[in-house]
């Protein structure tokens, strides 16, 4: 690999907001602020005619605009069926993604010119298609990913060097178990960790893609909506989209008002009407408790699932912006008999240790020795959709268990179903139950041309590798032929690299330069 000046970055990629670091002179990581001078850059789009709004200045144009606006982002992708329209355009997420990455590139280049490397930060709980769609917005934006990490990952190195539990090169003196319980805006995961010396290994992981502060904003308008009703009858502002905005950021307002104070109210207005509703804390927790009681769920069955005791545990790490809800930390401390460690930016944490791990990354690729190894486990199970013979039925055959620890290589064996078959297709899936519902379809792996007259149940072996960052490559073979054959996996969702490149081509293109006019 060539040796390349360049500062490598780490970007934690946010459902709500998001955050670039890099390593300063000294080899510390520091946040670098957007070109509006703040720390934190909401991941929301504004489609301004050919112009795309990121940040701060979309939130306010959305508010006027809804149907140019586009937000949650994260939450869609990988997914096959989402994309948004606008301006009768339609934008995969990775698309809109990589509008929100390229903002935080062009940011960052004023401070350190140019940007390239960069590792992006993932929740634990991403699927192989969402993982790859993250890489591929990176690479639509101009960056070069190194790769991704998952962000409790990230936010333990940073907690660890940054609180010295871990020395400056990452190492820590003794074993330390650290649980990371990370709500944000719209996901929330929590996964365990293990250092040892320098060794990074994650336990058990688990998360909920839909659980966030967003939801509980939610709530905030729904009691505000039922009063408003109440008062003045006519039309529901949820029902208006652009109130709704209005109200959803009024409603943020007040649930960060209330980790500060004991009451608030919540003033907003609608068709010319006002609305003023007192809201004390306490009620705020018991309109929310069923979300809050979810996280709680998710933390004791990870901890069950892994198999150790809660009094193993050495640090409980919060990142996040939603932790800084009181009934966050209440909950924790009654779950554990001991307060969380807060000491750090719950907003720069992520990012830090991905800039960080970014660092040690184009070191080791320029052939240091690496400092710290990261081990990661599948935050789901893979395996392949057969048919049982004595049944007909589907049957999800595993091949990578839940939490396995990565890297992983597996191989299972399939027979051709029927005499004559001149190809074979395996479908590949993460997740779902043993007869493959509600599973992921990551793609199908085909070995075509097979010759003719193959009796059924030649043996078919499916083999499985799953890199480190969680990523999965499947080879299929026919061992009794010997034949090796053209593999193609077919993507279920997500961009095929001719899409990623042309969407590079768009999303970096800039006007050029303006036209004189002839005097
Ligand atoms: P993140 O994705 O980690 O940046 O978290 C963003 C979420 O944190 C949003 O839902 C914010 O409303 C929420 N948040 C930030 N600060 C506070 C606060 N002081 N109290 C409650 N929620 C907060």
């Amino acid at each position: 690999m060539a040796k390349t000046a360049i500062k490598p970055v780490g970007i934690d990629l946010g459902t709500t907001f998001s955050v670039i670091a890099h390593l300063d002179a000294a080899g510390r990581p520091a946040t670098i602020l957007n070109a509006e001078g703040d720390i934190i850059t909401p991941s929301v789009l504004f489609f301004d005619g050919d112009l795309v709004i990121v940040g701060k200045e979309a939130v306010k144009a959305a508010i006027h605009e809804p149907e140019l606006s586009v937000a949650f982002m994260k939450r869609e992708m990988g997914s096959s069926v989402f994309s948004r329209v606008i301006n009768g355009k339609k934008y995969p997420p990775e698309v809109l993604q990589s509008y929100v990455l390229k903002k935080l590139k062009a940011d960052a280049e004023l401070k350190l010119g140019q940007v390239k490397p960069a590792v992006i930060t993932v929740p634990a709980f991403f699927d192989d298609p969402r993982r790859k769609g993250t890489q591929d917005a990176g690479q639509i934006a101009g960056l070069e990913v190194l790769n991704v990490i998952n962000e409790p990952t990230a936010a333990a190195i940073a907690y660890g060097v940054q609180e010295g539990f871990l020395n400056s090169k990452g190492e820590s003196e003794r074993t330390e178990r650290v649980l990371v319980y990370d709500l944000g805006g719209g996901t929330f995961d929590v996964t365990l960790m293990e250092i040892d010396g320098k060794s990074y290994k994650a336990i058990a992981t688990d998360g909920d893609v839909y659980l966030g502060g967003v939801d509980w904003d939610h709530r905030i308008v729904d009691v505000a909506a039922t009063a408003f009703l109440k008062k003045h009858g006519g039309k529901d502002p949820r029902k208006d989209p652009s109130a709704l905005t209005r109200w959803l950021h009024e409603a943020e307002e007040v649930k960060r008002a209330l980790s500060a104070r004991e009451h608030t109210n919540f003033t907003c207005d609608f068709d010319d009407k006002k609305l003023r509703v007192a809201i004390t804390r306490e009620q705020f927790e018991e309109l929310t408790a069923d979300l809050l009681e979810r996280t709680r769920f998710t933390v004791s069955s990870l901890i069950s699932e892994a198999g150790i005791s809660a009094s193993k545990i050495t640090r409980l790490l919060l990142v996040g912006g939603s932790t800084r809800m009181p009934m966050v930390k209440k909950m924790l401390q009654e779950e554990f008999g001991r307060a969380p460690d807060q000491s750090l930016s719950a907003d720069e944490a992520v990012a830090h240790g991905a800039a960080i791990y970014a660092g040690l990354l184009l070191a080791t690729g320029q052939g240091a020795t690496p400092t710290v190894t990261v081990r990661n486990v599948n935050s789901h199970t893979l395996g392949v959709l057969g048919i049982e013979k004595s049944t007909g039925r589907n049957v999800n055959q595993v091949i990578v268990p839940r939490n396995t620890a990565l890297p992983v290589s597996k191989v299972s064996r399939f027979q051709t179903a029927k005499a004559g078959q001149r190809s074979v297709v395996a479908n590949v899936i993460e997740g779902g139950d043993l007869s493959g519902n509600n599973a992921t379809r990551i793609g199908k792996c085909t070995i075509k041309d097979l010759p003719p007259d193959l009796p059924a149940g030649t043996p078919v072996d499916v083999a499985f590798a799953y890199s480190d960052s969680g990523r999965l490559t499947v080879r299929a073979r026919l061992p009794t032929l010997g034949i090796g054959a053209v593999l193609v996996i077919e993507r279920a969702s997500g961009l095929s690299e001719q899409q990623v490149k042309q969407w590079g081509d768009v999303v970096g293109s800039s006007k050029g330069p303006l036209e004189l006019n002839e005097d």
